[in-house]
Parts: structure tokens; C-alpha cells; sequence
């Protein structure tokens, strides 16, 4: 059993909305969202942040790029665009130490940060 939440929604463990779902990729909706389509997409494998990709996760992390497109055709807004969006440690706010990108759109996001 894992003390992770996003395995445990992985594992089934605790319910979550599934939007998307391959091998070794995972999406579902985010329970607060901060725009009409907020999607976090995850890798099965637990890494836990930006920093600890390797090398034998470069492949994994492309498939994850290639979710996200499929889940923003899926949801119906890859026409007009959206944000993929990772956070990394504490400056970040990351708060769900299993790495994660949010996709959110479905409305004009606004002011970009960068
Ligand atoms: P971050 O701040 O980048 O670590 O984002 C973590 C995200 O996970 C937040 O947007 C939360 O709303 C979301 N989240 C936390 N727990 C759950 C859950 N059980 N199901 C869906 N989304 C979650
Ligand atoms: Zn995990």
C-alpha cells in the first residue's frame, strides 16, 4: 500500500475521475479546479518530482506529453489552446510529491506568468 495519494488513484485506491488511462499514463480531474478543464496527468511510475527524472525516463516522459494532447483533442480544447503546467519542490508549491502536470484550459487563461 502506498502513502502517495496520486498512487493510491492509480491503485484504485481512492476514486478519482478518470479521463484518460494507458499503460504507464494516468489522467484525471483535478478536485479543486482553477478553470473549467483542469486535468492532472501523471506517470504510473512514481517519480516524484522534476528533479529525479532519469534517463530511462526520458521515453515515459514524452508519452505523458502525448497523453496530454490526446486528453486536450478529447475534452475539446486543443483548438483553442491550454497550459501544461509543473511544479517542482517548495519554491513551486508543489504540494502532491509525485510529478504531475496539470493541463487546464476551456477559457481565455489570462496574464501568463512567463
Ligand atoms: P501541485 O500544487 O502542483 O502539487 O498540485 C497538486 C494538485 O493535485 C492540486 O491542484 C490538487 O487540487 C490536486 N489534487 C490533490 N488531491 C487530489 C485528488 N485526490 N484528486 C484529484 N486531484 C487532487
Ligand atoms: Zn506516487
Amino acid at each position: 500500500m502506498s502513502e502517495c495519494i496520486f498512487c493510491k488513484i492509480i491503485n484504485r485506491e481512492i476514486p478519482s475521475e478518470i479521463v484518460y488511462e494507458n499503460n504507464e499514463v494516468l489522467a484525471f480531474k483535478d478536485i479543486n479546479p482553477v478553470s473549467p478543464v483542469h486535468v492532472i496527468v501523471i506517470p504510473k511510475k512514481h517519480i516524484c518530482c522534476a528533479n529525479m527524472i532519469e534517463n530511462e525516463d526520458v521515453e515515459l516522459i514524452g508519452k505523458i506529453f502525448i497523453a496530454i494532447k490526446e486528453v486536450a483533442n478529447k475534452l475539446g480544447i486543443a483548438e483553442d489552446g491550454y497550459r501544461i503546467i509543473n511544479n517542482c519542490g517548495e519554491n513551486a508549491g508543489q504540494t502532491v510529491k509525485h510529478i504531475h502536470f496539470h493541463l487546464i484550459g476551456g477559457t481565455n487563461l489570462g496574464e501568463k506568468l512567463i
